[in-house]
C-alpha cells in the first residue's frame, strides 16, 4: 500500500473514532444518568467503595445506599472502626453482604496500612489492592484523579464491538484487547474529555445500545455503526 494510500486509511479510521467520541458527548449531553458519584468532587476512597459496590448491583440500587456510604463507609478508618456486623447490615439492602463487608474491610486495611489512608493515584498500586481489577482501577484514576484514561466493561465493549465491528469474546473483558485499545485511541482524542466520554460511553450501553432490541433506529451512531449497516440482528 502507499504512504498515501495509507494516510487514508489513517484518516478514515480516525474519523470514524472522532464520530463516536463527539456523538457520543452530544447525546450525553442531553442524556446523562444523574448518580450522586458523579457530583462535585469525587474522594477517591468514595469513588473505589462505589465502584466495588457497583459490581453485580444496579446502579440505581447503589445510587439508593449513597447516603450510607457517605456516612459510615467514606474513609478507610470509618470502615475499620464500623462493627462488621453493622456494615453487614448496611449492604444487607444491595446483597452478598457477608462477602462485601470483607472485601470493604481488607481494602481499607490496605489503603490505611500499605498507603498511609491515602488511595494511590498509580494504576500498578491501585491493582495489588484486594479486589481491585482493571475496570474499578481505571473508573478511579479518571474519575476521582482526573487522569485521560479508557474504562472497559461489557457495556462498553457491546458498544465498540458493535459499532467498530470487532469479535466480542465474551466473558471477562480482559480477552478483549481490541477494544480497550480502541477504546484507549477514542479517550486519546481529547484527554480533556476523558471523564465525560467515559461516562457517555457506559450510560450509552445501558441505555441505548443494550444486550437485546436496540434502538438502532433512532440511535446517534447508526449512519456509520458497522452493525447496523449490515443489518445484523445483535444478540450480544
Ligand atoms: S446503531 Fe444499533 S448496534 Fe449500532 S451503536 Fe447504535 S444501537 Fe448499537
Amino acid at each position: 500500500m502507499t504512504r498515501k494510500a495509507k494516510a487514508l486509511v489513517k484518516d478514515a479510521k480516525h474519523s470514524k473514532e472522532q464520530f463516536l467520541h463527539d456523538k457520543l458527548l452530544g447525546w450525553f449531553e442531553v442524556n446523562r444518568r444523574c448518580f450522586p458519584w458523579r457530583e462535585g468532587k469525587i474522594d477517591p476512597f468514595m469513588s473505589l467503595v462505589t465502584e466495588l459496590l457497583l459490581q453485580r448491583t444496579r446502579a440505581e440500587v447503589v445510587a439508593a445506599f449513597y447516603p450510607t456510604i457517605k456516612e459510615h463507609l467514606s474513609t478507610p478508618d470509618k470502615v475499620l472502626e464500623r462493627d462488621p456486623a453493622r456494615i453487614r447490615e448496611d449492604l444487607s439492602a444491595l446483597g452478598l453482604q457477608d462477602r462485601r463487608t470483607e472485601a470493604l474491610r481488607a481494602l481499607a486495611r490496605a489503603v490505611r496500612d500499605d498507603h498511609g489512608g491515602v488511595v494511590p493515584p498509580d494504576e500498578e498500586k491501585l491493582l495489588d489492592l484486594q479486589g481491585i481489577g482493571p475496570y474499578i482501577a481505571r473508573a478511579v484514576l479518571c474519575f476521582a484523579f482526573g487522569k485521560p484514561v479508557s474504562i472497559v466493561d461489557g457495556n462498553v465493549t457491546r458498544v465498540f464491538c458493535r459499532f467498530f465491528n470487532i469479535e466480542n469474546k465474551g466473558g471477562d473483558n480482559r480477552r478483549n484487547k481490541l477494544v480497550w485499545d480502541k477504546a484507549s485511541e477514542v479517550i486519546a482524542l481529547d484527554p480533556t474529555r476523558a471523564q465525560e466520554v467515559n461516562w457517555a460511553i457506559l450510560d450509552f450501553g445501558a441505555m441505548v445500545c443494550v444486550p437485546r432490541g436496540t434502538g438502532c433506529e433512532a440511535c446517534c451512531l447508526g449512519e456509520r455503526c458497522a452493525s447496523y449497516r449490515r443489518g445484523g440482528e445483535e444478540k450480544e
